[in-house]
């Protein structure tokens, strides 16, 4: 025996223990080595014939490789028995699942998908603005005049410290701000629609948030007519209410459009008699709309004798509480799963 073949031995081993795999093997190459008639422990008997000196020299280097192979055995044992059992790190493919709660979208997010994609179908474009605007943007720009009542602090939300100041920063409390800002970057032709939160310091009640969401509707051209913005809303309204929906127009003043008028679909559900959803009168009121006044053209820059538009704009929440016969609009913000489970 020299210390050459207790080294080969050794690298031998080494080798040999890399391709061990199962249990059954490492327990083979655990008998083959180390077992009573191993080759390690065969080497040991061999010492006996051995000179004092050569045993102690090599007495330690078996000592060593011994040590060493154990050591790794014990290591391989650890590692190819299985995890420990319980809730983590065992794995039983035969439990059934267990399945994480499904997500879904909101309702108004939902409505406000299905209107845009409407839209987006005869050609307009998505856009969306700030919530915080000033009040350029949010009146004066929208030919609102500075004595207008909605200007008051109690119809609009104004951050405090900026009320003192020249131009004062306010929650948007319409989506017409987005028209004014893709006016005054852009050039006509335009066709867009921007969907949006608003706010307005209202008392929350069954049918009043002090935010809700509201889409508004812009198209602007060399030359647009009333017609075609009826054509529009009325195709719009029938693919959301259903083919027999019938619309109505009704005059009414907006300070940004001129002429102006309410838009009214036939109540769905009592058919016109009269119910307590449309108040008895037949017709629900859902949208506003009308020309774009050439006073809105000139303050972003447009020749309003060149260029023509008109514009509308409807609530969100007022049309998914008619197609969905919701009765109270916090219901959209309680965040009560029993509610929005049902969309
Ligand atoms: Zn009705």
């Amino acid at each position: 025996m020299t210390s050459e073949e207790i080294r080969l031995l050794a690298k031998e081993a080494d080798s040999r223990l890399d391709s061990v795999h199962s249990s059954e093997s490492l327990e083979a190459f655990r008998v083959d080595y180390l077992g009573r008639k191993g080759r390690v422990t065969r080497l040991f008997e061999q010492l006996k014939t051995l000179s004092p000196e050569e045993r102690r020299l090599l007495g330690s280097s078996l000592n060593e490789l011994k040590n060493s192979l154990e050591k790794k055995l014990e290591a391989k044992v650890s590692s190819l028995s299985p995890p420990p059992r319980g809730r983590e790190g065992f794995f039983d493919p035969t439990l059934p699942g267990l399945r994480p709660p499904q997500g879904r979208l909101h309702p108004l997010t939902q409505t406000i998908r299905e209107i845009t994609a409407l839209f987006e179908r005869l050609g307009f474009e998505v856009v969306e603005g700030p919530e915080v605007e000033t009040e350029f943007h949010n009146f004066t720009a929208l030919n609102i005049p500075p004595d207008h009542p909605s200007r008051d602090s109690f119809a609009t939300f104004y951050t405090r410290e900026e009320r003192e100041r020249e131009s004062p920063f306010l929650l948007r409390s319409q989506t017409s701000t987005v028209q004014i800002r893709v006016m005054q970057k852009r050039k006509p032709p335009l066709r867009i629609v921007a969907p949006g939160r608003v706010y307005r310091p209202d008392q929350v009640d069954a049918s009043h948030s002090f935010m809700f969401h509201q889409i508004e509707g812009l198209m602007v051209d060399e030359q647009t007519t009333f017609s075609e913005l009826k054509g529009i809303l009325h195709l719009f309204l029938r693919r959301l209410f259903g083919p027999e929906t019938k619309i109505r127009f009704r005059p009414h003043f907006f300070p940004f459009t001129e002429p102006s008028a309410e838009v009214d679909v036939n109540c769905f559900l009592c058919e016109g008699r009269g119910c307590s959803v449309c108040g008895g009168k037949g017709w629900i009121e859902l949208l506003g709309a009308g020309s774009v006044h050439p006073a809105v053209f000139e303050q972003v820059g447009y020749d309003a004798k060149r260029v023509q538009g008109f514009a509308f704009g409807l609530g969100v929440e007022r049309i998914a509480m008619l197609r969905h016969g919701i009765p109270d609009i916090r219901l959209f913000f309680e965040n009560d799963l029993r509610f929005l489970r049902q969309f």
